[in-house]
């Protein structure tokens, strides 16, 4: 990719790190056949799956040589986990959806699947903060019962609004309820042990931890029965078809296992610090609100509201000036409508239609952060 001077759309997307690009090059060099065939180089193929499945639940805390292991599911991305978690935890029990609702698109959306049938969706409404109304959830389980499924995400991916996950799968399993996860934008970054969450199933993408796009997965506690999407051969368990993404998987554990190791390290620490001194800049300008302030939030995502100003006008011109940030999720890049997470914040509408998204990242510097500030500062006077 061209290069901006500061790239601070890293929800969007990460860049490829260079450990995992040189994991993905020597996979590929080596030829790894069909993980479906018997003969050497395929059993070659299938043990680089099982590795990178065995990483992956390392990384969430599961267990990996137990007669009950987690079932790590291997999927093009995020939005097909989500789906794929809805449309299996529908079918398996009537009742209906409650969806949080600020969730990604590709959990509010899922409703719309073919094998949703005539699940009704009902909708989890935020405090102004962000954060899921849990009494509410409470409430809705015993005056709306039968619930098929509850999914709520744990870290916005606009504002970056951590959710209190292990206690909504309390009330969850209190019902007997599974509870879908989202976890895309928070593992990696915060410690994410599958046992503390306490989720039937989580929804990850390897492209948010500095992984390839194309690779996700979804990992389904023991006895969460999944049901196939897609139909074809007996891969996967029959649960997802079609010949597995060897090295794409072998590459989204690394990733993990390179972000875990960084956070280990300190790196989102330090990248909490940066965001927090970027916020502290940006106040100083009459009108500038940061979005949910007062939320625990990721360590990385700052949502800035520059109150009257047009986001995308704003956007574009900060992108002339060499800062790449965006005005929302990027599934609703470039749309006009307003952002359906800070509305569900029931923010005013000159914060919602002045707001912009910036997205850190390990490699993130403090020389970025400086020119970044600067940079929005200027530009921000002269429109205003
Ligand atoms: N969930 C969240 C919270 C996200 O931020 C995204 C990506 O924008 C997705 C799901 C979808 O992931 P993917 O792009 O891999 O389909």
């Amino acid at each position: 990719m061209s290069r901006p001077a500061v790239y601070l759309d890293n929800n969007a997307t990460t860049l490829t790190s260079p450990t995992v690009a040189a994991r993905m090059l020597q996979l590929l060099e080596m030829g790894l056949a069909n993980p479906a065939s018997q003969h050497r180089p395929g059993r070659l193929a299938l043990s680089v799956l099982e590795e990178a499945r065995d990483s992956v639940l390392t990384c969430l805390g599961c267990p990996t040589q137990a007669i009950a292991t987690a079932n790590v599911i291997w999927t093009s991305g995020g939005t097909e986990a989500n789906n794929l978690a809805i449309s299996s935890l529908c079918q398996a029990r009537p009742g209906a959806a409650i969806f949080g609702a600020t969730e990604h698109t590709s959990v509010l959306e899922a409703i719309k699947l073919p094998t949703i049938g005539t699940n009704r969706s009902i909708t989890l409404g935020v405090d102004p903060s962000g954060r899921y109304d849990l009494e509410q959830l409470e409430r809705f389980l015993v005056a709306r019962a039968p619930v098929a499924l509850v999914a709520l995400m744990a870290g916005n991916n606009e504002t970056g609004v951590l959710q209190d996950i292990p206690l909504a799968s309390a009330i969850c399993s209190r019902h007997g309820v599974p509870l879908h996860c989202d976890i895309t934008q928070v593992i990696g970054k915060l410690p994410c042990d599958l046992r503390e969450l306490g989720a039937s199933t989580v929804a990850m993408t390897a492209h948010k931890i500095h992984g390839p796009i194309g690779i996700g997965a979804l990992v389904a506690q023991p006895g969460i029965n999944i049901l196939p999407m897609l139909h074809g051969g007996g891969q996967q368990l029959g649960i997802r078809p079609g010949t597995e993404p060897v090295w794409l998987a072998a590459a989204l554990a690394t990733a993990l296992d390179e972000m875990t190791a960084a956070r280990a390290a300190g790196a989102y620490a330090r990248v909490e610090h940066l965001r927090d001194r970027f916020e502290t800049d940006l106040s100083q300008l009459p009108g500038t609100h940061v979005i949910a302030a007062a939320a625990p939030r990721l360590p990385h995502t700052s949502n800035i509201a520059f109150a009257g100003l047009d986001r995308q006008a704003l956007q574009m011109a900060l992108d002339l000036e060499g800062i790449a940030c965006s005005t929302g999720s990027a599934c609703a890049s470039g749309s006009s409508l307003p952002s359906h997470v800070l509305q569900a914040m029931r923010l005013p509408p000159e914060w919602i239609g002045g707001s912009l998204r910036f997205s850190f990242s390990r490699d993130t510097t403090d020389d970025d952060v400086e020119l970044a500030s600067r940079t929005i500062l200027r530009v921000v006077r002269r429109i205003r």
